[in-house]
């Protein structure tokens, strides 16, 4: 039994991201940035102003206050300037307006009069420069802006879209393809008889493909019939950047996934992993003539484990596989209300619910942790690790908590 920490670091070992390429930026949101890009300009591209006001030479406002100056333009956000602020002068502006030359300074309108047409009585003293955002202090021209790696949401759209990017440089996203191996398995449109039960596994798995930015290849259910499953096994190899597999990695006379693997050629380097749930979590590696080697992960088919174990080990490696940046796991410290148990032998994986108290992370834990048990997951967004050695995590105590995501 390999320890957690060490099949995590072999798995991140063997995997690499994917190469690049280019869409279009409105199908960019959620994908993971290529390439580092650089400002292209200056931002703001030009002094403007951050209030409603007037703007001047700080230098006239210096002999007392209030002064009167003469308005001699105003201008409104997106026109050009066309005048010069001379000693004596104001022009009216607005938010986003671009200063003219000559005005250093922005006073806002509520610290002001309008005696006449042409004139503004100043009634407040101003700071040098205030209300003004000069030109390049956001981000200079060749600064860069945006960082491979990172995800694209909300802001960084916002910023591609301010610095014309049209078209985005993307990591490409793993192909994942998805077997759920068991002779007592049926897909959902068929109702179980006695002893079957629903391919579940399959639904669940696909979901955190998605969320860890991979792309799913649902291939169903393979019976345990060794000869089928090798053919099934090999196909899904060929039709993604890795697969996934859920049961048959157990020591039972119907589990021939590692058997199989072997035969096709995989390169075990994992076969069991002391965690609970998830033992049996079993991985090989392939090489691959067209590309990057591909990672085969046999998961045991209990849905609890098969779902922490994807979780704990094959979404850092899609993350990493799609170009995001580490860290892949986020992990916090909490306190749980109740006492948490483990046996002391393997690293234990507690699923239950995060609730954000003003002072405390506070993890409740679910009423039971059997492998078996996939109800009790729903709705769970996190997991209480305990270490091996551990066997009790006392109430109040703080225990790492790692959040899903
Ligand atoms: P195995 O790892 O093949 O020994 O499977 C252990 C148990 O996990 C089985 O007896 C099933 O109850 C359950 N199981 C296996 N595959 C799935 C699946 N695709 N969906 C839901 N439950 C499954
Ligand atoms: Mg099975």
């Amino acid at each position: 039994m390999l320890p957690v920490a060490e099949a995590e670091a072999l798995i991140l070992q063997a995997v690499q991201p994917l190469g690049t390429e280019w869409v279009e930026l409105g199908s960019a949101q959620d994908r993971v940035l290529g390439q580092t890009l650089c400002s292209p300009q200056d931002f703001p591209a030009q002094p403007t102003s951050s209030m409603d006001g007037y703007a001047l030479r700080y230098e006239d406002v210096q002999q007392g206050i209030p002064c009167e100056l003469q308005v001699i333009e105003t201008i409104p956000a997106g026109k050009a300037p066309t005048t010069e602020v001379q000693t004596g002068q104001a022009v009216r502006l607005y938010t986003g307006s671009v200063l003219p030359a000559g005005a250093d300074t922005v006073v806002m309108q509520e610290y002001t009069q309008r005696p006449s047409e042409t004139k503004v009585r100043i009634l407040k003293d101003p700071q040098q420069g205030e209300f003004v955002r000069p030109q390049g202090s956001f981000a200079r021209q060749g600064d860069p802006i945006l960082e491979a790696g990172q995800r694209l949401r909300g802001a960084e759209l916002a910023v591609l879209a301010a610095i014309r990017q049209a078209v985005v440089p993307v990591f490409r996203q793993p192909r994942v393809a998805i077997l759920s191996t068991g002779d007592e398995l049926v897909p959902i449109q068929q109702g179980p008889g006695p002893g079957q039960i629903v391919d579940s596994n399959q639904y669940g798995l696909a979901a955190l493909v998605r969320a860890a930015g991979g792309i799913p290849v649902k291939l169903g259910i393979v019976p345990d019939q060794p000869q089928v499953l090798r053919e099934r096994m090999q196909q899904a190899l060929g039709a993604a950047d890795g697969v996934i597999s859920s049961g048959g990695v157990s020591v039972g006379d119907f589990d021939y996934v590692e058997k199989l693997l072997e035969e096709l050629g995989g390169k075990i380097f994992i076969r069991s992993v002391a965690i609970k749930p998830g033992k049996p979590l079993t991985v090989a590696r392939f090489s691959n003539p067209h590309g990057p080697d591909q990672l085969y992960f046999g998961l045991p088919g209990n849905p609890a484990s098969a779902l922490v174990t994807f979780w704990r080990f094959l979404r850092p490696a899609l993350l990493k596989m799609g170009g995001s940046l580490p860290p892949y796991l986020e992990v916090i410290s909490a306190t749980s209300p109740k006492d948490l148990h483990a046996d002391g032998k393997r690293e234990h994986y507690l699923w239950g619910k995060l609730r954000l108290k003003p002072d405390q992370i506070q993890f409740q834990p679910a009423d039971s942790h059997h492998s078996g048990n996939l109800i009790n997951l729903a709705g769970c967004d996190a997991l209480a690790v305990l270490p091996p050695g551990t066997t009790q995590i006392p109430a109040g105590s703080p225990v790492q908590v790692l959040r899903l995501l």
